[in-house]
């Protein structure tokens, strides 16, 4: 237990280890924070560090039944007031979520290793950048009139689902929740979300936030492990929409647990996302655009990392060489340095999952992998998990490396010189999330941007996902789509036709 009594800051704080030691211990539920009902708690671990920098409530059925039931009770008023109410509220939370931006980057980088200044900014900017979204949209939520027949007004009306349950991951925890709980609040559902293990913490000073603004119980936070806590959620009577990023594996649990109530269900699951780069591309742009869509600020923990890199030959062997000393110049260290570009994998049983995957490709006969960058000196960061970023060369496309997801700071790059056969290995994995295709000459890329199989794909960029525009996987990568107004109006709402007979 905590020698400290919990009591969080009501101004911003950028005392980020006291803010993890007031945030320690409990959930959120009904506007309040509550230990777990059994009260235990789990350790929270700075992973550049070892050092334990918290605890989380280990929610169980107990837990889920209390936010759920609260979340019901609190749905029904939530529902009924004006949807431009509801979105009003969404973006004076927007505006409270940028006020403590610079908090809640601290905060995430000590939890999770993400580089403040590369990663952990960011993610906060873009999680007050989806609420403020949402919030505009609140007079949007609009159904249709059909031309049915004379004398008979037929329309349809959307209606909020309910009690979303939402399960969220850790590598970009912030950002993914926001995706689910501004479209789900401003559609007028209550949700209940279950953070990930590794990273309770953030999310939670965010619910803490949110409930100043919003009526208690619309937005409520469990923290626990996945089969205790997220699967009552997922199995909860009351929760009528299931919203879930992560693994594969679980992916395929949730969508049974749905399956079993008739519930809709969201899933962002894994990538394996190609990038293909042909001769005639802006070169610098290119080695740059690898740098960022293969994440490496993020130790590659991200599901559209450009993890196989297919370069045309002419420019293969210079590609390589220009990426490895673009990374070999990035600085791995402190996440809360300025200084740094690259900082930890989340987690112990991650860190060998990565390793595992390294070692499996130097072993690999006739493959080269290229350590790049350095590992940090500071002694304060001998027991952190870091990974010092990999391009591996020399692969078959049918290798582990090359079609598993690792999520780790590992690319395999591949020379090519025929574009229908870099296509089929392009989309010969399992995975369909996201893809990337650089050259200058867009009638080849629009042509292969249409036979991609990927959710999305982008031609001499590759960005993150942003708020106004559909996200989401084909294949094994998921089902149903976020972000964007559609995201909002098909995948939290459902639509009822209402039709009058007027005839005389
Ligand atoms: P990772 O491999 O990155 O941990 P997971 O898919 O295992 O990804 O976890 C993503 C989220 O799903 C986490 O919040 C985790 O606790 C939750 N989870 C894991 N297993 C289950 C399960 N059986 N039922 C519900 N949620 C689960
Ligand atoms: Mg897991």
């Amino acid at each position: 237990m905590l020698d400290q009594p919990h009591r969080t800051p009501a101004e911003p704080s950028l005392d980020e280890k006291a803010l993890a030691k007031a945030l320690s211990g409990q959930h959120f539920i009904a506007g309040r924070f509550v230990a777990a009902r059994s009260g235990k708690t789990f350790d929270v671990v700075n992973p550049a560090t070892g050092e334990v920098i918290g605890q989380a409530a280990e929610g169980d059925a107990a837990d889920v039944e209390a936010a759920v039931q609260d979340a019901d009770r609190a749905q029904k008023d939530w529902a009924k007031m004006p949807s431009r109410k509801r979105g009003a509220l969404v973006s004076q939370c927007a505006a409270l979520l940028n006020q403590h931006k610079e908090e809640l980057a601290r905060l995430i980088a000590l939890e999770t290793g993400k580089a403040l200044r590369t990663e952990s900014r960011v993610e906060a900017g873009a999680v007050a950048d989806i609420f403020e979204m949402y919030g505009g949209l609140g007079g949007e939520l609009k159904g249709e009139s059909v031309p049915f027949a004379p004398n008979v007004l037929s329309v349809t009306v959307r209606e909020p689902l309910g009690v979303v349950g939402a399960i969220i991951p850790w590598n970009v925890p912030m950002l993914l929740m926001a995706l689910k709980v501004a479209p789900a609040l401003v559609a007028g559902n209550t949700v209940v979300v279950k953070s990930a293990e590794e990273a309770p913490l953030t999310v939670l000073r965010i619910c803490e936030l949110l409930n100043r603004v919003l009526p208690p119980g619309c937005f409520n936070m469990l923290s626990g492990f996945g089969p205790e806590c997220g699967g009552p959620l997922v199995q909860h009577k009351l929760v009528k929409k299931v919203t879930f990023t992560g693994s594969v594996e679980v992916g395929r649990i949730i969508a049974k647990g749905a399956a079993e109530k008739l519930v809709p269900v969201t899933l962002e699951l894994g990538g394996k996302s190609p990038m293909i780069v042909f001769a005639d591309c802006d070169f610098d742009k290119t080695v740059m655009g690898a740098i960022t869509s293969m994440r490496f600020t993020r130790q590659g923990q991200s599901c559209t990392a450009a993890s196989r890199i297919y370069v045309e030959r002419p420019i293969y062997q210079r590609f390589v060489d220009a990426m490895a000393a673009k990374v070999d110049a990035m600085v791995m260290g402190d996440p809360l340095d300025e200084k740094t570009d690259i900082g930890t994998i989340i987690s112990d049983e991650q860190f060998a999952k990565v390793k595992g995957f390294i070692d499996e490709g130097l072993a690999t006969s006739g493959a080269t992998g290229r350590a790049c960058s350095a590992m940090p000196e500071d002694p304060a960061l001998k027991k952190g998990l870091f990974i010092q970023p990999y391009i591996f060369t020399d692969l078959a496309n049918e290798s582990r490396l090359v079609q598993e997801e690792i999520f780790g700071p590992v690319t395999v790059v591949f020379p090519f010189d025929d574009a229908e056969k870099v296509l089929a290995d392009a989309n010969g994995t399992d995975y369909g999330l996201a893809a990337s295709l650089w050259t200058n000459n867009l009638t080849l890329g629009l042509d292969l941007a249409n036979r991609l199989e990927a959710g999305l794909v982008q031609i001499n960029q590759n960005l993150v996902v942003q708020a106004n525009l559909s996200y989401g996987g084909v294949k094994s990568s998921g089902l149903g789509k976020e972000a964007s107004l559609e995201s909002m109006l098909e995948h939290f709402m459902h639509k009822k036709t209402i039709m009058v007979n007027y005839a005389s």
